[in-house]
């Protein structure tokens, strides 16, 4: 394991994505990365100035962000055995929970600032980079050494807007199925429970364990996040099934193909056999809409200012944070607050799906 922040705080080879900011060239065109806050590409000196007005507020903030990082980091890396060691013989090993206060909770929130501050910056490198922060805390937590409570409810949403919706799937599907995590100790009582080892998951079948409000107060965000990707997935269905219909000569393959070139599918893609027979397609359509439905209405339910807010963005209060971890009353305002900051820009990346689901959070007509 690396005792650097770089990974998590850069972008690592692989993880690249380019395009300049002020006229979305791309490679081949050669891009410079803004040397501040790394998360920003131009085509030229004078788009990076160009754009040097609106950007130089979110830069600074991440570049002090990372720098809080970096001096929390060495703070614990000058205890011995260093924090990041696991182990039992390190006497950090499991004993910083939730609860815990100090180094370790000092890092943890300056991962966690860092984190938002990445967010002010729409690039998608700035979500991989936040991607990266947020799973860093929380195999943190899982070592029992802080407080990630950000975490395992941020990163459904980052991988959406990466148009990663089976991941995303899959994460919400693995927190779903832990038992009541009223003891904020679980992580470190269930330690030999492999982590997230969930893949591939089929979001239609055990649609049913997002229904009703009891599923939804285990935690409204990842309610959320499945119910955008349940939209998305109705999205891609249907234009999936326009193809096919315009196009009938087509391989199902091939159908996937030219979807996928238009819209994220990657769920989708899995599933060939859901396009394949032709008595399957309308039925399981017609699952998707009442499966949300019934999602959307319980989400509506169990806090009715979640979606008054992603309607109405500028309704949404813009008091000061006393803390960056809150804990809030289930169906507060201050609730449904933090679950718009996390899942706005989610659901800003897929337009028309909040439309798709206001619609079905509306129509009373299924669910009753
Ligand atoms: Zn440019
Ligand atoms: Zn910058």
């Amino acid at each position: 394991m690396s005792s650097s922040t770089e990974g998590i705080i850069a972008p690592k080879a692989g993880e690249i994505l380019t395009e300049c900011q002020v006229c979305d060239a791309a490679p081949p065109v050669p891009l410079s990365l803004c040397g501040g806050c790394r998360v920003v590409y131009y085509c030229c000196r004078n788009h990076q100035l160009e754009d040097r007005p609106a950007h130089k507020e979110a830069c600074k903030e991440i570049v002090a962000a990372k720098a809080e990082v970096e001096k929390a980091k060495r703070e614990l890396l000058g205890q011995n055995p260093d924090i990041f060691t696991p182990g039992p013989q390190n006497r950090f090993y499991g004993v910083f929970c939730s609860s815990g206060t100090g180094p370790t909770q000092d890092y943890i929130r300056t991962l966690t600032l860092c984190s938002k501050a990445l967010l002010l910056v729409k690039t998608q490198q700035a979500v991989v980079n936040a991607l990266a922060i947020n799973r860093e805390m929380l195999r943190l937590e899982r070592r029992g050494i802080g407080a990630a409570v950000h975490a395992d409810q941020a990163i459904a949403p980052l991988l959406i807007r990466l148009d990663r919706d089976q991941e995303a799937y899959d994460f919400c599907a693995w927190w779903q199925s832990i038992p009541e995590r009223e003891n904020a100790d679980w992580l470190t009582s269930d330690k030999e429970r492999p982590m997230l080892d969930l893949h591939g998951a089929d979001p239609l079948e055990n649609m049913s364990q997002w229904f009703g409000e009891e599923a939804v107060s285990k935690n409204l965000i990842r309610a959320s996040s499945v119910l955008l990707i349940l939209a998305r997935l109705f999205f891609g269905f249907r234009m999936a099934l326009e193809i096919q219909k315009r196009s009938p000569t087509l391989t199902t393959a091939e159908v996937l193909k030219k979807t996928a070139e238009v819209f994220p599918i990657d769920i989708l893609q899995r599933h060939p056999e859901w396009l394949d027979v032709a008595e399957n397609r309308e039925k399981l359509v017609k699952e998707i809409v009442i499966g949300a439905n019934i999602i959307a209405s319980s989400i509506g339910q169990y806090n009715k200012w979640y979606f008054f807010f992603l309607e109405n963005p500028h309704e949404k209060s813009k008091r000061a944070r006393k803390s960056i971890i809150r804990q809030s009353t289930p169906g507060s305002p201050e609730e449904a607050e933090d679950a718009f900051d996390l899942t706005h820009d989610a659901w800003l990346a897929t337009p028309g799906a909040l439309d798709l689901v206001m619609g079905w959070a509306k129509s009373s007509g299924l669910r009753e």
